[in-house]
């Protein structure tokens, strides 16, 4: 996917909420364009939305920047006759890219609902949709530093990774996470059990307190005690802004350092926060 000479950069936006959030979504998709981003992808069913609420994103960031737009879609939950049914709604309107996800499970539940199970259950039937492949698709995955909280060990979401890897995968997305040894560890565990592909990691900036706790609850992650303590300390709004922006740039200049193939920032549809984070790491 990668298009750009300069470190890619890339963005994750969600579908708004309400129908009148849709404009602001589009300005921000304008601007973040601006950065030449390789590709911008829209989340699925997170927050309530539709299929037809990510279609509407996917085709406006078609038609309206140079970024690729990369569907991110979920398996959880769905026949097999329905996710066939979605990819192929997705490819009738030219989107080609995929991050193909399990997703979540129902609150309280640990069953496995649906006909696929995983996640790699999910490529195997975008590539049975695909059919012969023109070149243009390509499908990515998840990948988590620090573990996917139902997973019994980072051993377990390594061979994870190389089963996606083997059916097709051609780039991971990480999960966020808060320090870059985090990544660098995880890649390096993932090269030496054989994992080949791009391995793009995920940067969230944190910038108030309710947000840090709020990502927290939603990825199982741990809480980061430095970030939290600086935002705890913030006497404004403005000053815990900063705080999450100098945190977030710090880690991706430590992440280009370290050979990062490029950097994916969840937007959380705020371009103005992600843009600050690359233009304080250098990066655009
Ligand atoms: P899987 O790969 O299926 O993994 C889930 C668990 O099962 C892991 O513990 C894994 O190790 C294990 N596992 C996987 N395959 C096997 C197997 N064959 N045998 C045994 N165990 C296995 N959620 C949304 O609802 N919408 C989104 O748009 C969205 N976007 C995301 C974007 C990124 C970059 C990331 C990192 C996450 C996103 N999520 C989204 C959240 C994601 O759906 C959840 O984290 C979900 O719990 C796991 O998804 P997965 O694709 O990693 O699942």
């Amino acid at each position: 996917m990668s298009r750009n000479r300069i470190l890619p950069v890339s963005f994750e936006v969600y579908p708004p909420k309400r129908p009148e959030g849709l404009t602001g979504l589009q300005e921000s998709i304008r601007t973040l364009d601006q950065a030449n981003p390789d590709f911008i992808s829209v989340t699925f069913g997170a927050g309530g939305s539709s299929t037809k609420d990510s279609l509407e994103v996917l085709s406006f960031i078609r038609d309206n920047s140079s970024a690729t737009p990369l569907a991110h879609l979920t398996c959880v939950g769905t026949t097999k006759n329905q996710a066939r049914a979605l990819v192929e709604s997705f490819l009738a309107e030219g989107i080609t890219d995929f991050l193909a996800l399990r997703g979540d499970l129902p609150e309280g539940s640990s069953e496995h609902h649906g006909e696929l199970e995983h996640a790699t259950d999910l490529i195997a039937l975008i590539q049975e949709s695909i059919g012969e492949p023109s070149g243009e698709e390509h499908i990515a995955v998840a990948a988590f530093p620090n573990g996917h909280p139902e997973s019994k060990s980072l051993d377990h979401d390594i061979e994870t990774l190389l089963a996606k890897q083997s059916l097709g995968a051609t780039l991971a997305i990480t999960q966020l996470f808060f320090f870059s040894s985090d990544y660098e560890h995880f890649v390096e565990k993932s090269r030496a059990a054989g994992v080949t592909i791009p391995i793009l990691p995920g940067i969230m900036p944190v910038t108030s307190l309710g947000r840090l706790a709020r990502v927290l609850e939603l990825t199982g992650e741990k809480e980061p005690k430095g970030l939290a303590s600086s935002l705890a300390a913030c006497e404004s709004a403005a000053q815990a802004h900063q705080v999450g922006i100098d945190w977030s740039a710090s880690m991706v200049s430590e992440l280009v350092e370290m050979g990062a193939p490029g950097i994916h920032l969840y937007a959380f549809n705020q371009h103005a926060t992600v843009l600050s984070v690359l233009e304080q790491a250098g990066v655009r």
